[in-house]
């Protein structure tokens, strides 16, 4: 992996912007191709706190639903868990998966349904502001995710998604443990940075090759004033493919109150928009390209207004 080197304070070099290819937002003509070996198994984590990888997971699972796969959501955040609250599913969480190993109740049982998307399902790891038991380590979390797989073998699960707790200590690494890919969120700071590129060394380490980048809370006005990293800043310090660039977005906000994910709002949300064509990159294992501002300002504006500023 390339060294992280931070750009100059002024950000005054290497300015760049990206502008998204136009996938409309709840109606597709096509369906995406789904690429790689299902069930895929994907952690979503950034190191830092606070930079969205639960809004992600939210939104990614939701996508991913919405698009006809079948997805089980494991909230891995044990301490802070709030993946049941983002998909408005905290009153239906009877069953853990801590009790399933401490024989309460069946791993089904424990299985929480979406009440928008039947094939939709979440597990939490424990009851929320309760610790992990010590046992819960990562040849538990993988023996889970391995019963997941082989649950229902004539109606399979395509993607796991594992919400990562922040931090490098024992929850993520029960957290990555299971993972095949990982999604790496960060926002354009440094502080987030430094913290994601440790993470994708951390990954890297423990055999996860298949790293992708999502750059969340990006603000087009403060990237154009020079006063924001730009996303192609973040893709080459962290040298990892980008799988999509968020932008800042108060109906994020709005959306984690109401317990709806973004991506089904309607009409759809700027980041709302971006989630979903994170998620079709995700399905197709493909990325997006970040290019320069001054390219970015020479293109036809076509789309979503603010998404004809960003990449292809
Ligand atoms: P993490 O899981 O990494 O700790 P969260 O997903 O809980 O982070 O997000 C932290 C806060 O940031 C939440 O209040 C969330 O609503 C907000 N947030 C996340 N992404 C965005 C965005 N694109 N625009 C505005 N607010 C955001
Ligand atoms: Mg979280």
């Amino acid at each position: 992996m390339p060294p992280l080197v931070f750009p100059s304070p002024s950000l005054s070099t290497n300015l760049s912007s990206l502008h998204h290819s136009t996938i409309p937002c709840a109606t597709h003509s096509r369906r995406p191709h789904l690429s790689g070996d299902p069930p895929r198994t994907v952690v979503i984590t950034s190191g830092k706190g606070g930079v969205g990888k639960t809004t992600a997971t939210a939104n990614l699972s939701a996508s991913l639903a919405r698009l006809g796969f079948r997805v089980t959501s494991i909230d891995a955040d044990a301490g802070l868990r709030n993946l049941d609250l983002l998909l408005g599913l905290e009153n239906r969480v009877h069953f853990t998966a801590s009790d399933v190993f401490s024989g309460e109740c069946r791993l089904d049982q424990a299985l929480i349904r979406d009440r928008r998307f039947n094939n939709l399902h979440l597990l939490c790891l424990s009851k929320p502001r309760s610790k992990l038991p010590l046992s819960f380590g990562s040849k538990t979390i993988t023996y889970l995710v391995d019963a997941l797989k082989t649950l229902e073998p004539d109606n399979p699960v395509q993607f796991i998604l594992i919400d990562c707790p922040a931090g490098v200590d024992a929850g993520f690494v029960t957290a990555i443990a299971p993972a095949d890919e990982a999604i790496l969120v960060t926002t354009p700071d440094i502080t987030a940075l430094r913290d994601a590129d440790r993470v994708a060394g951390l990954l890297e380490c423990d055999g996860i090759k298949d790293i992708k980048i999502v750059v969340n809370r990006v603000r087009a006005d403060l990237v154009r004033g020079e006063d924001m990293m730009s996303p192609l800043d973040v893709q080459e310090m962290l040298g990892l493919p980008l799988l999509g660039v968020i932008p800042e977005d108060a109906e994020v906000i709005r959306s984690t109150n109401r317990g709806s994910p973004l991506v089904l709002n309607d009409p759809p949300a700027p980041a709302g928009i971006a989630f979903e064509q994170a998620a079709w990159r995700l399905v197709e294992g493909d990325t997006m390209t970040a290019v320069a501002l001054e390219e970015a300002d020479r293109q036809p504006k076509k789309g979503f207004g603010w998404f004809s500023f960003f990449g292809r």
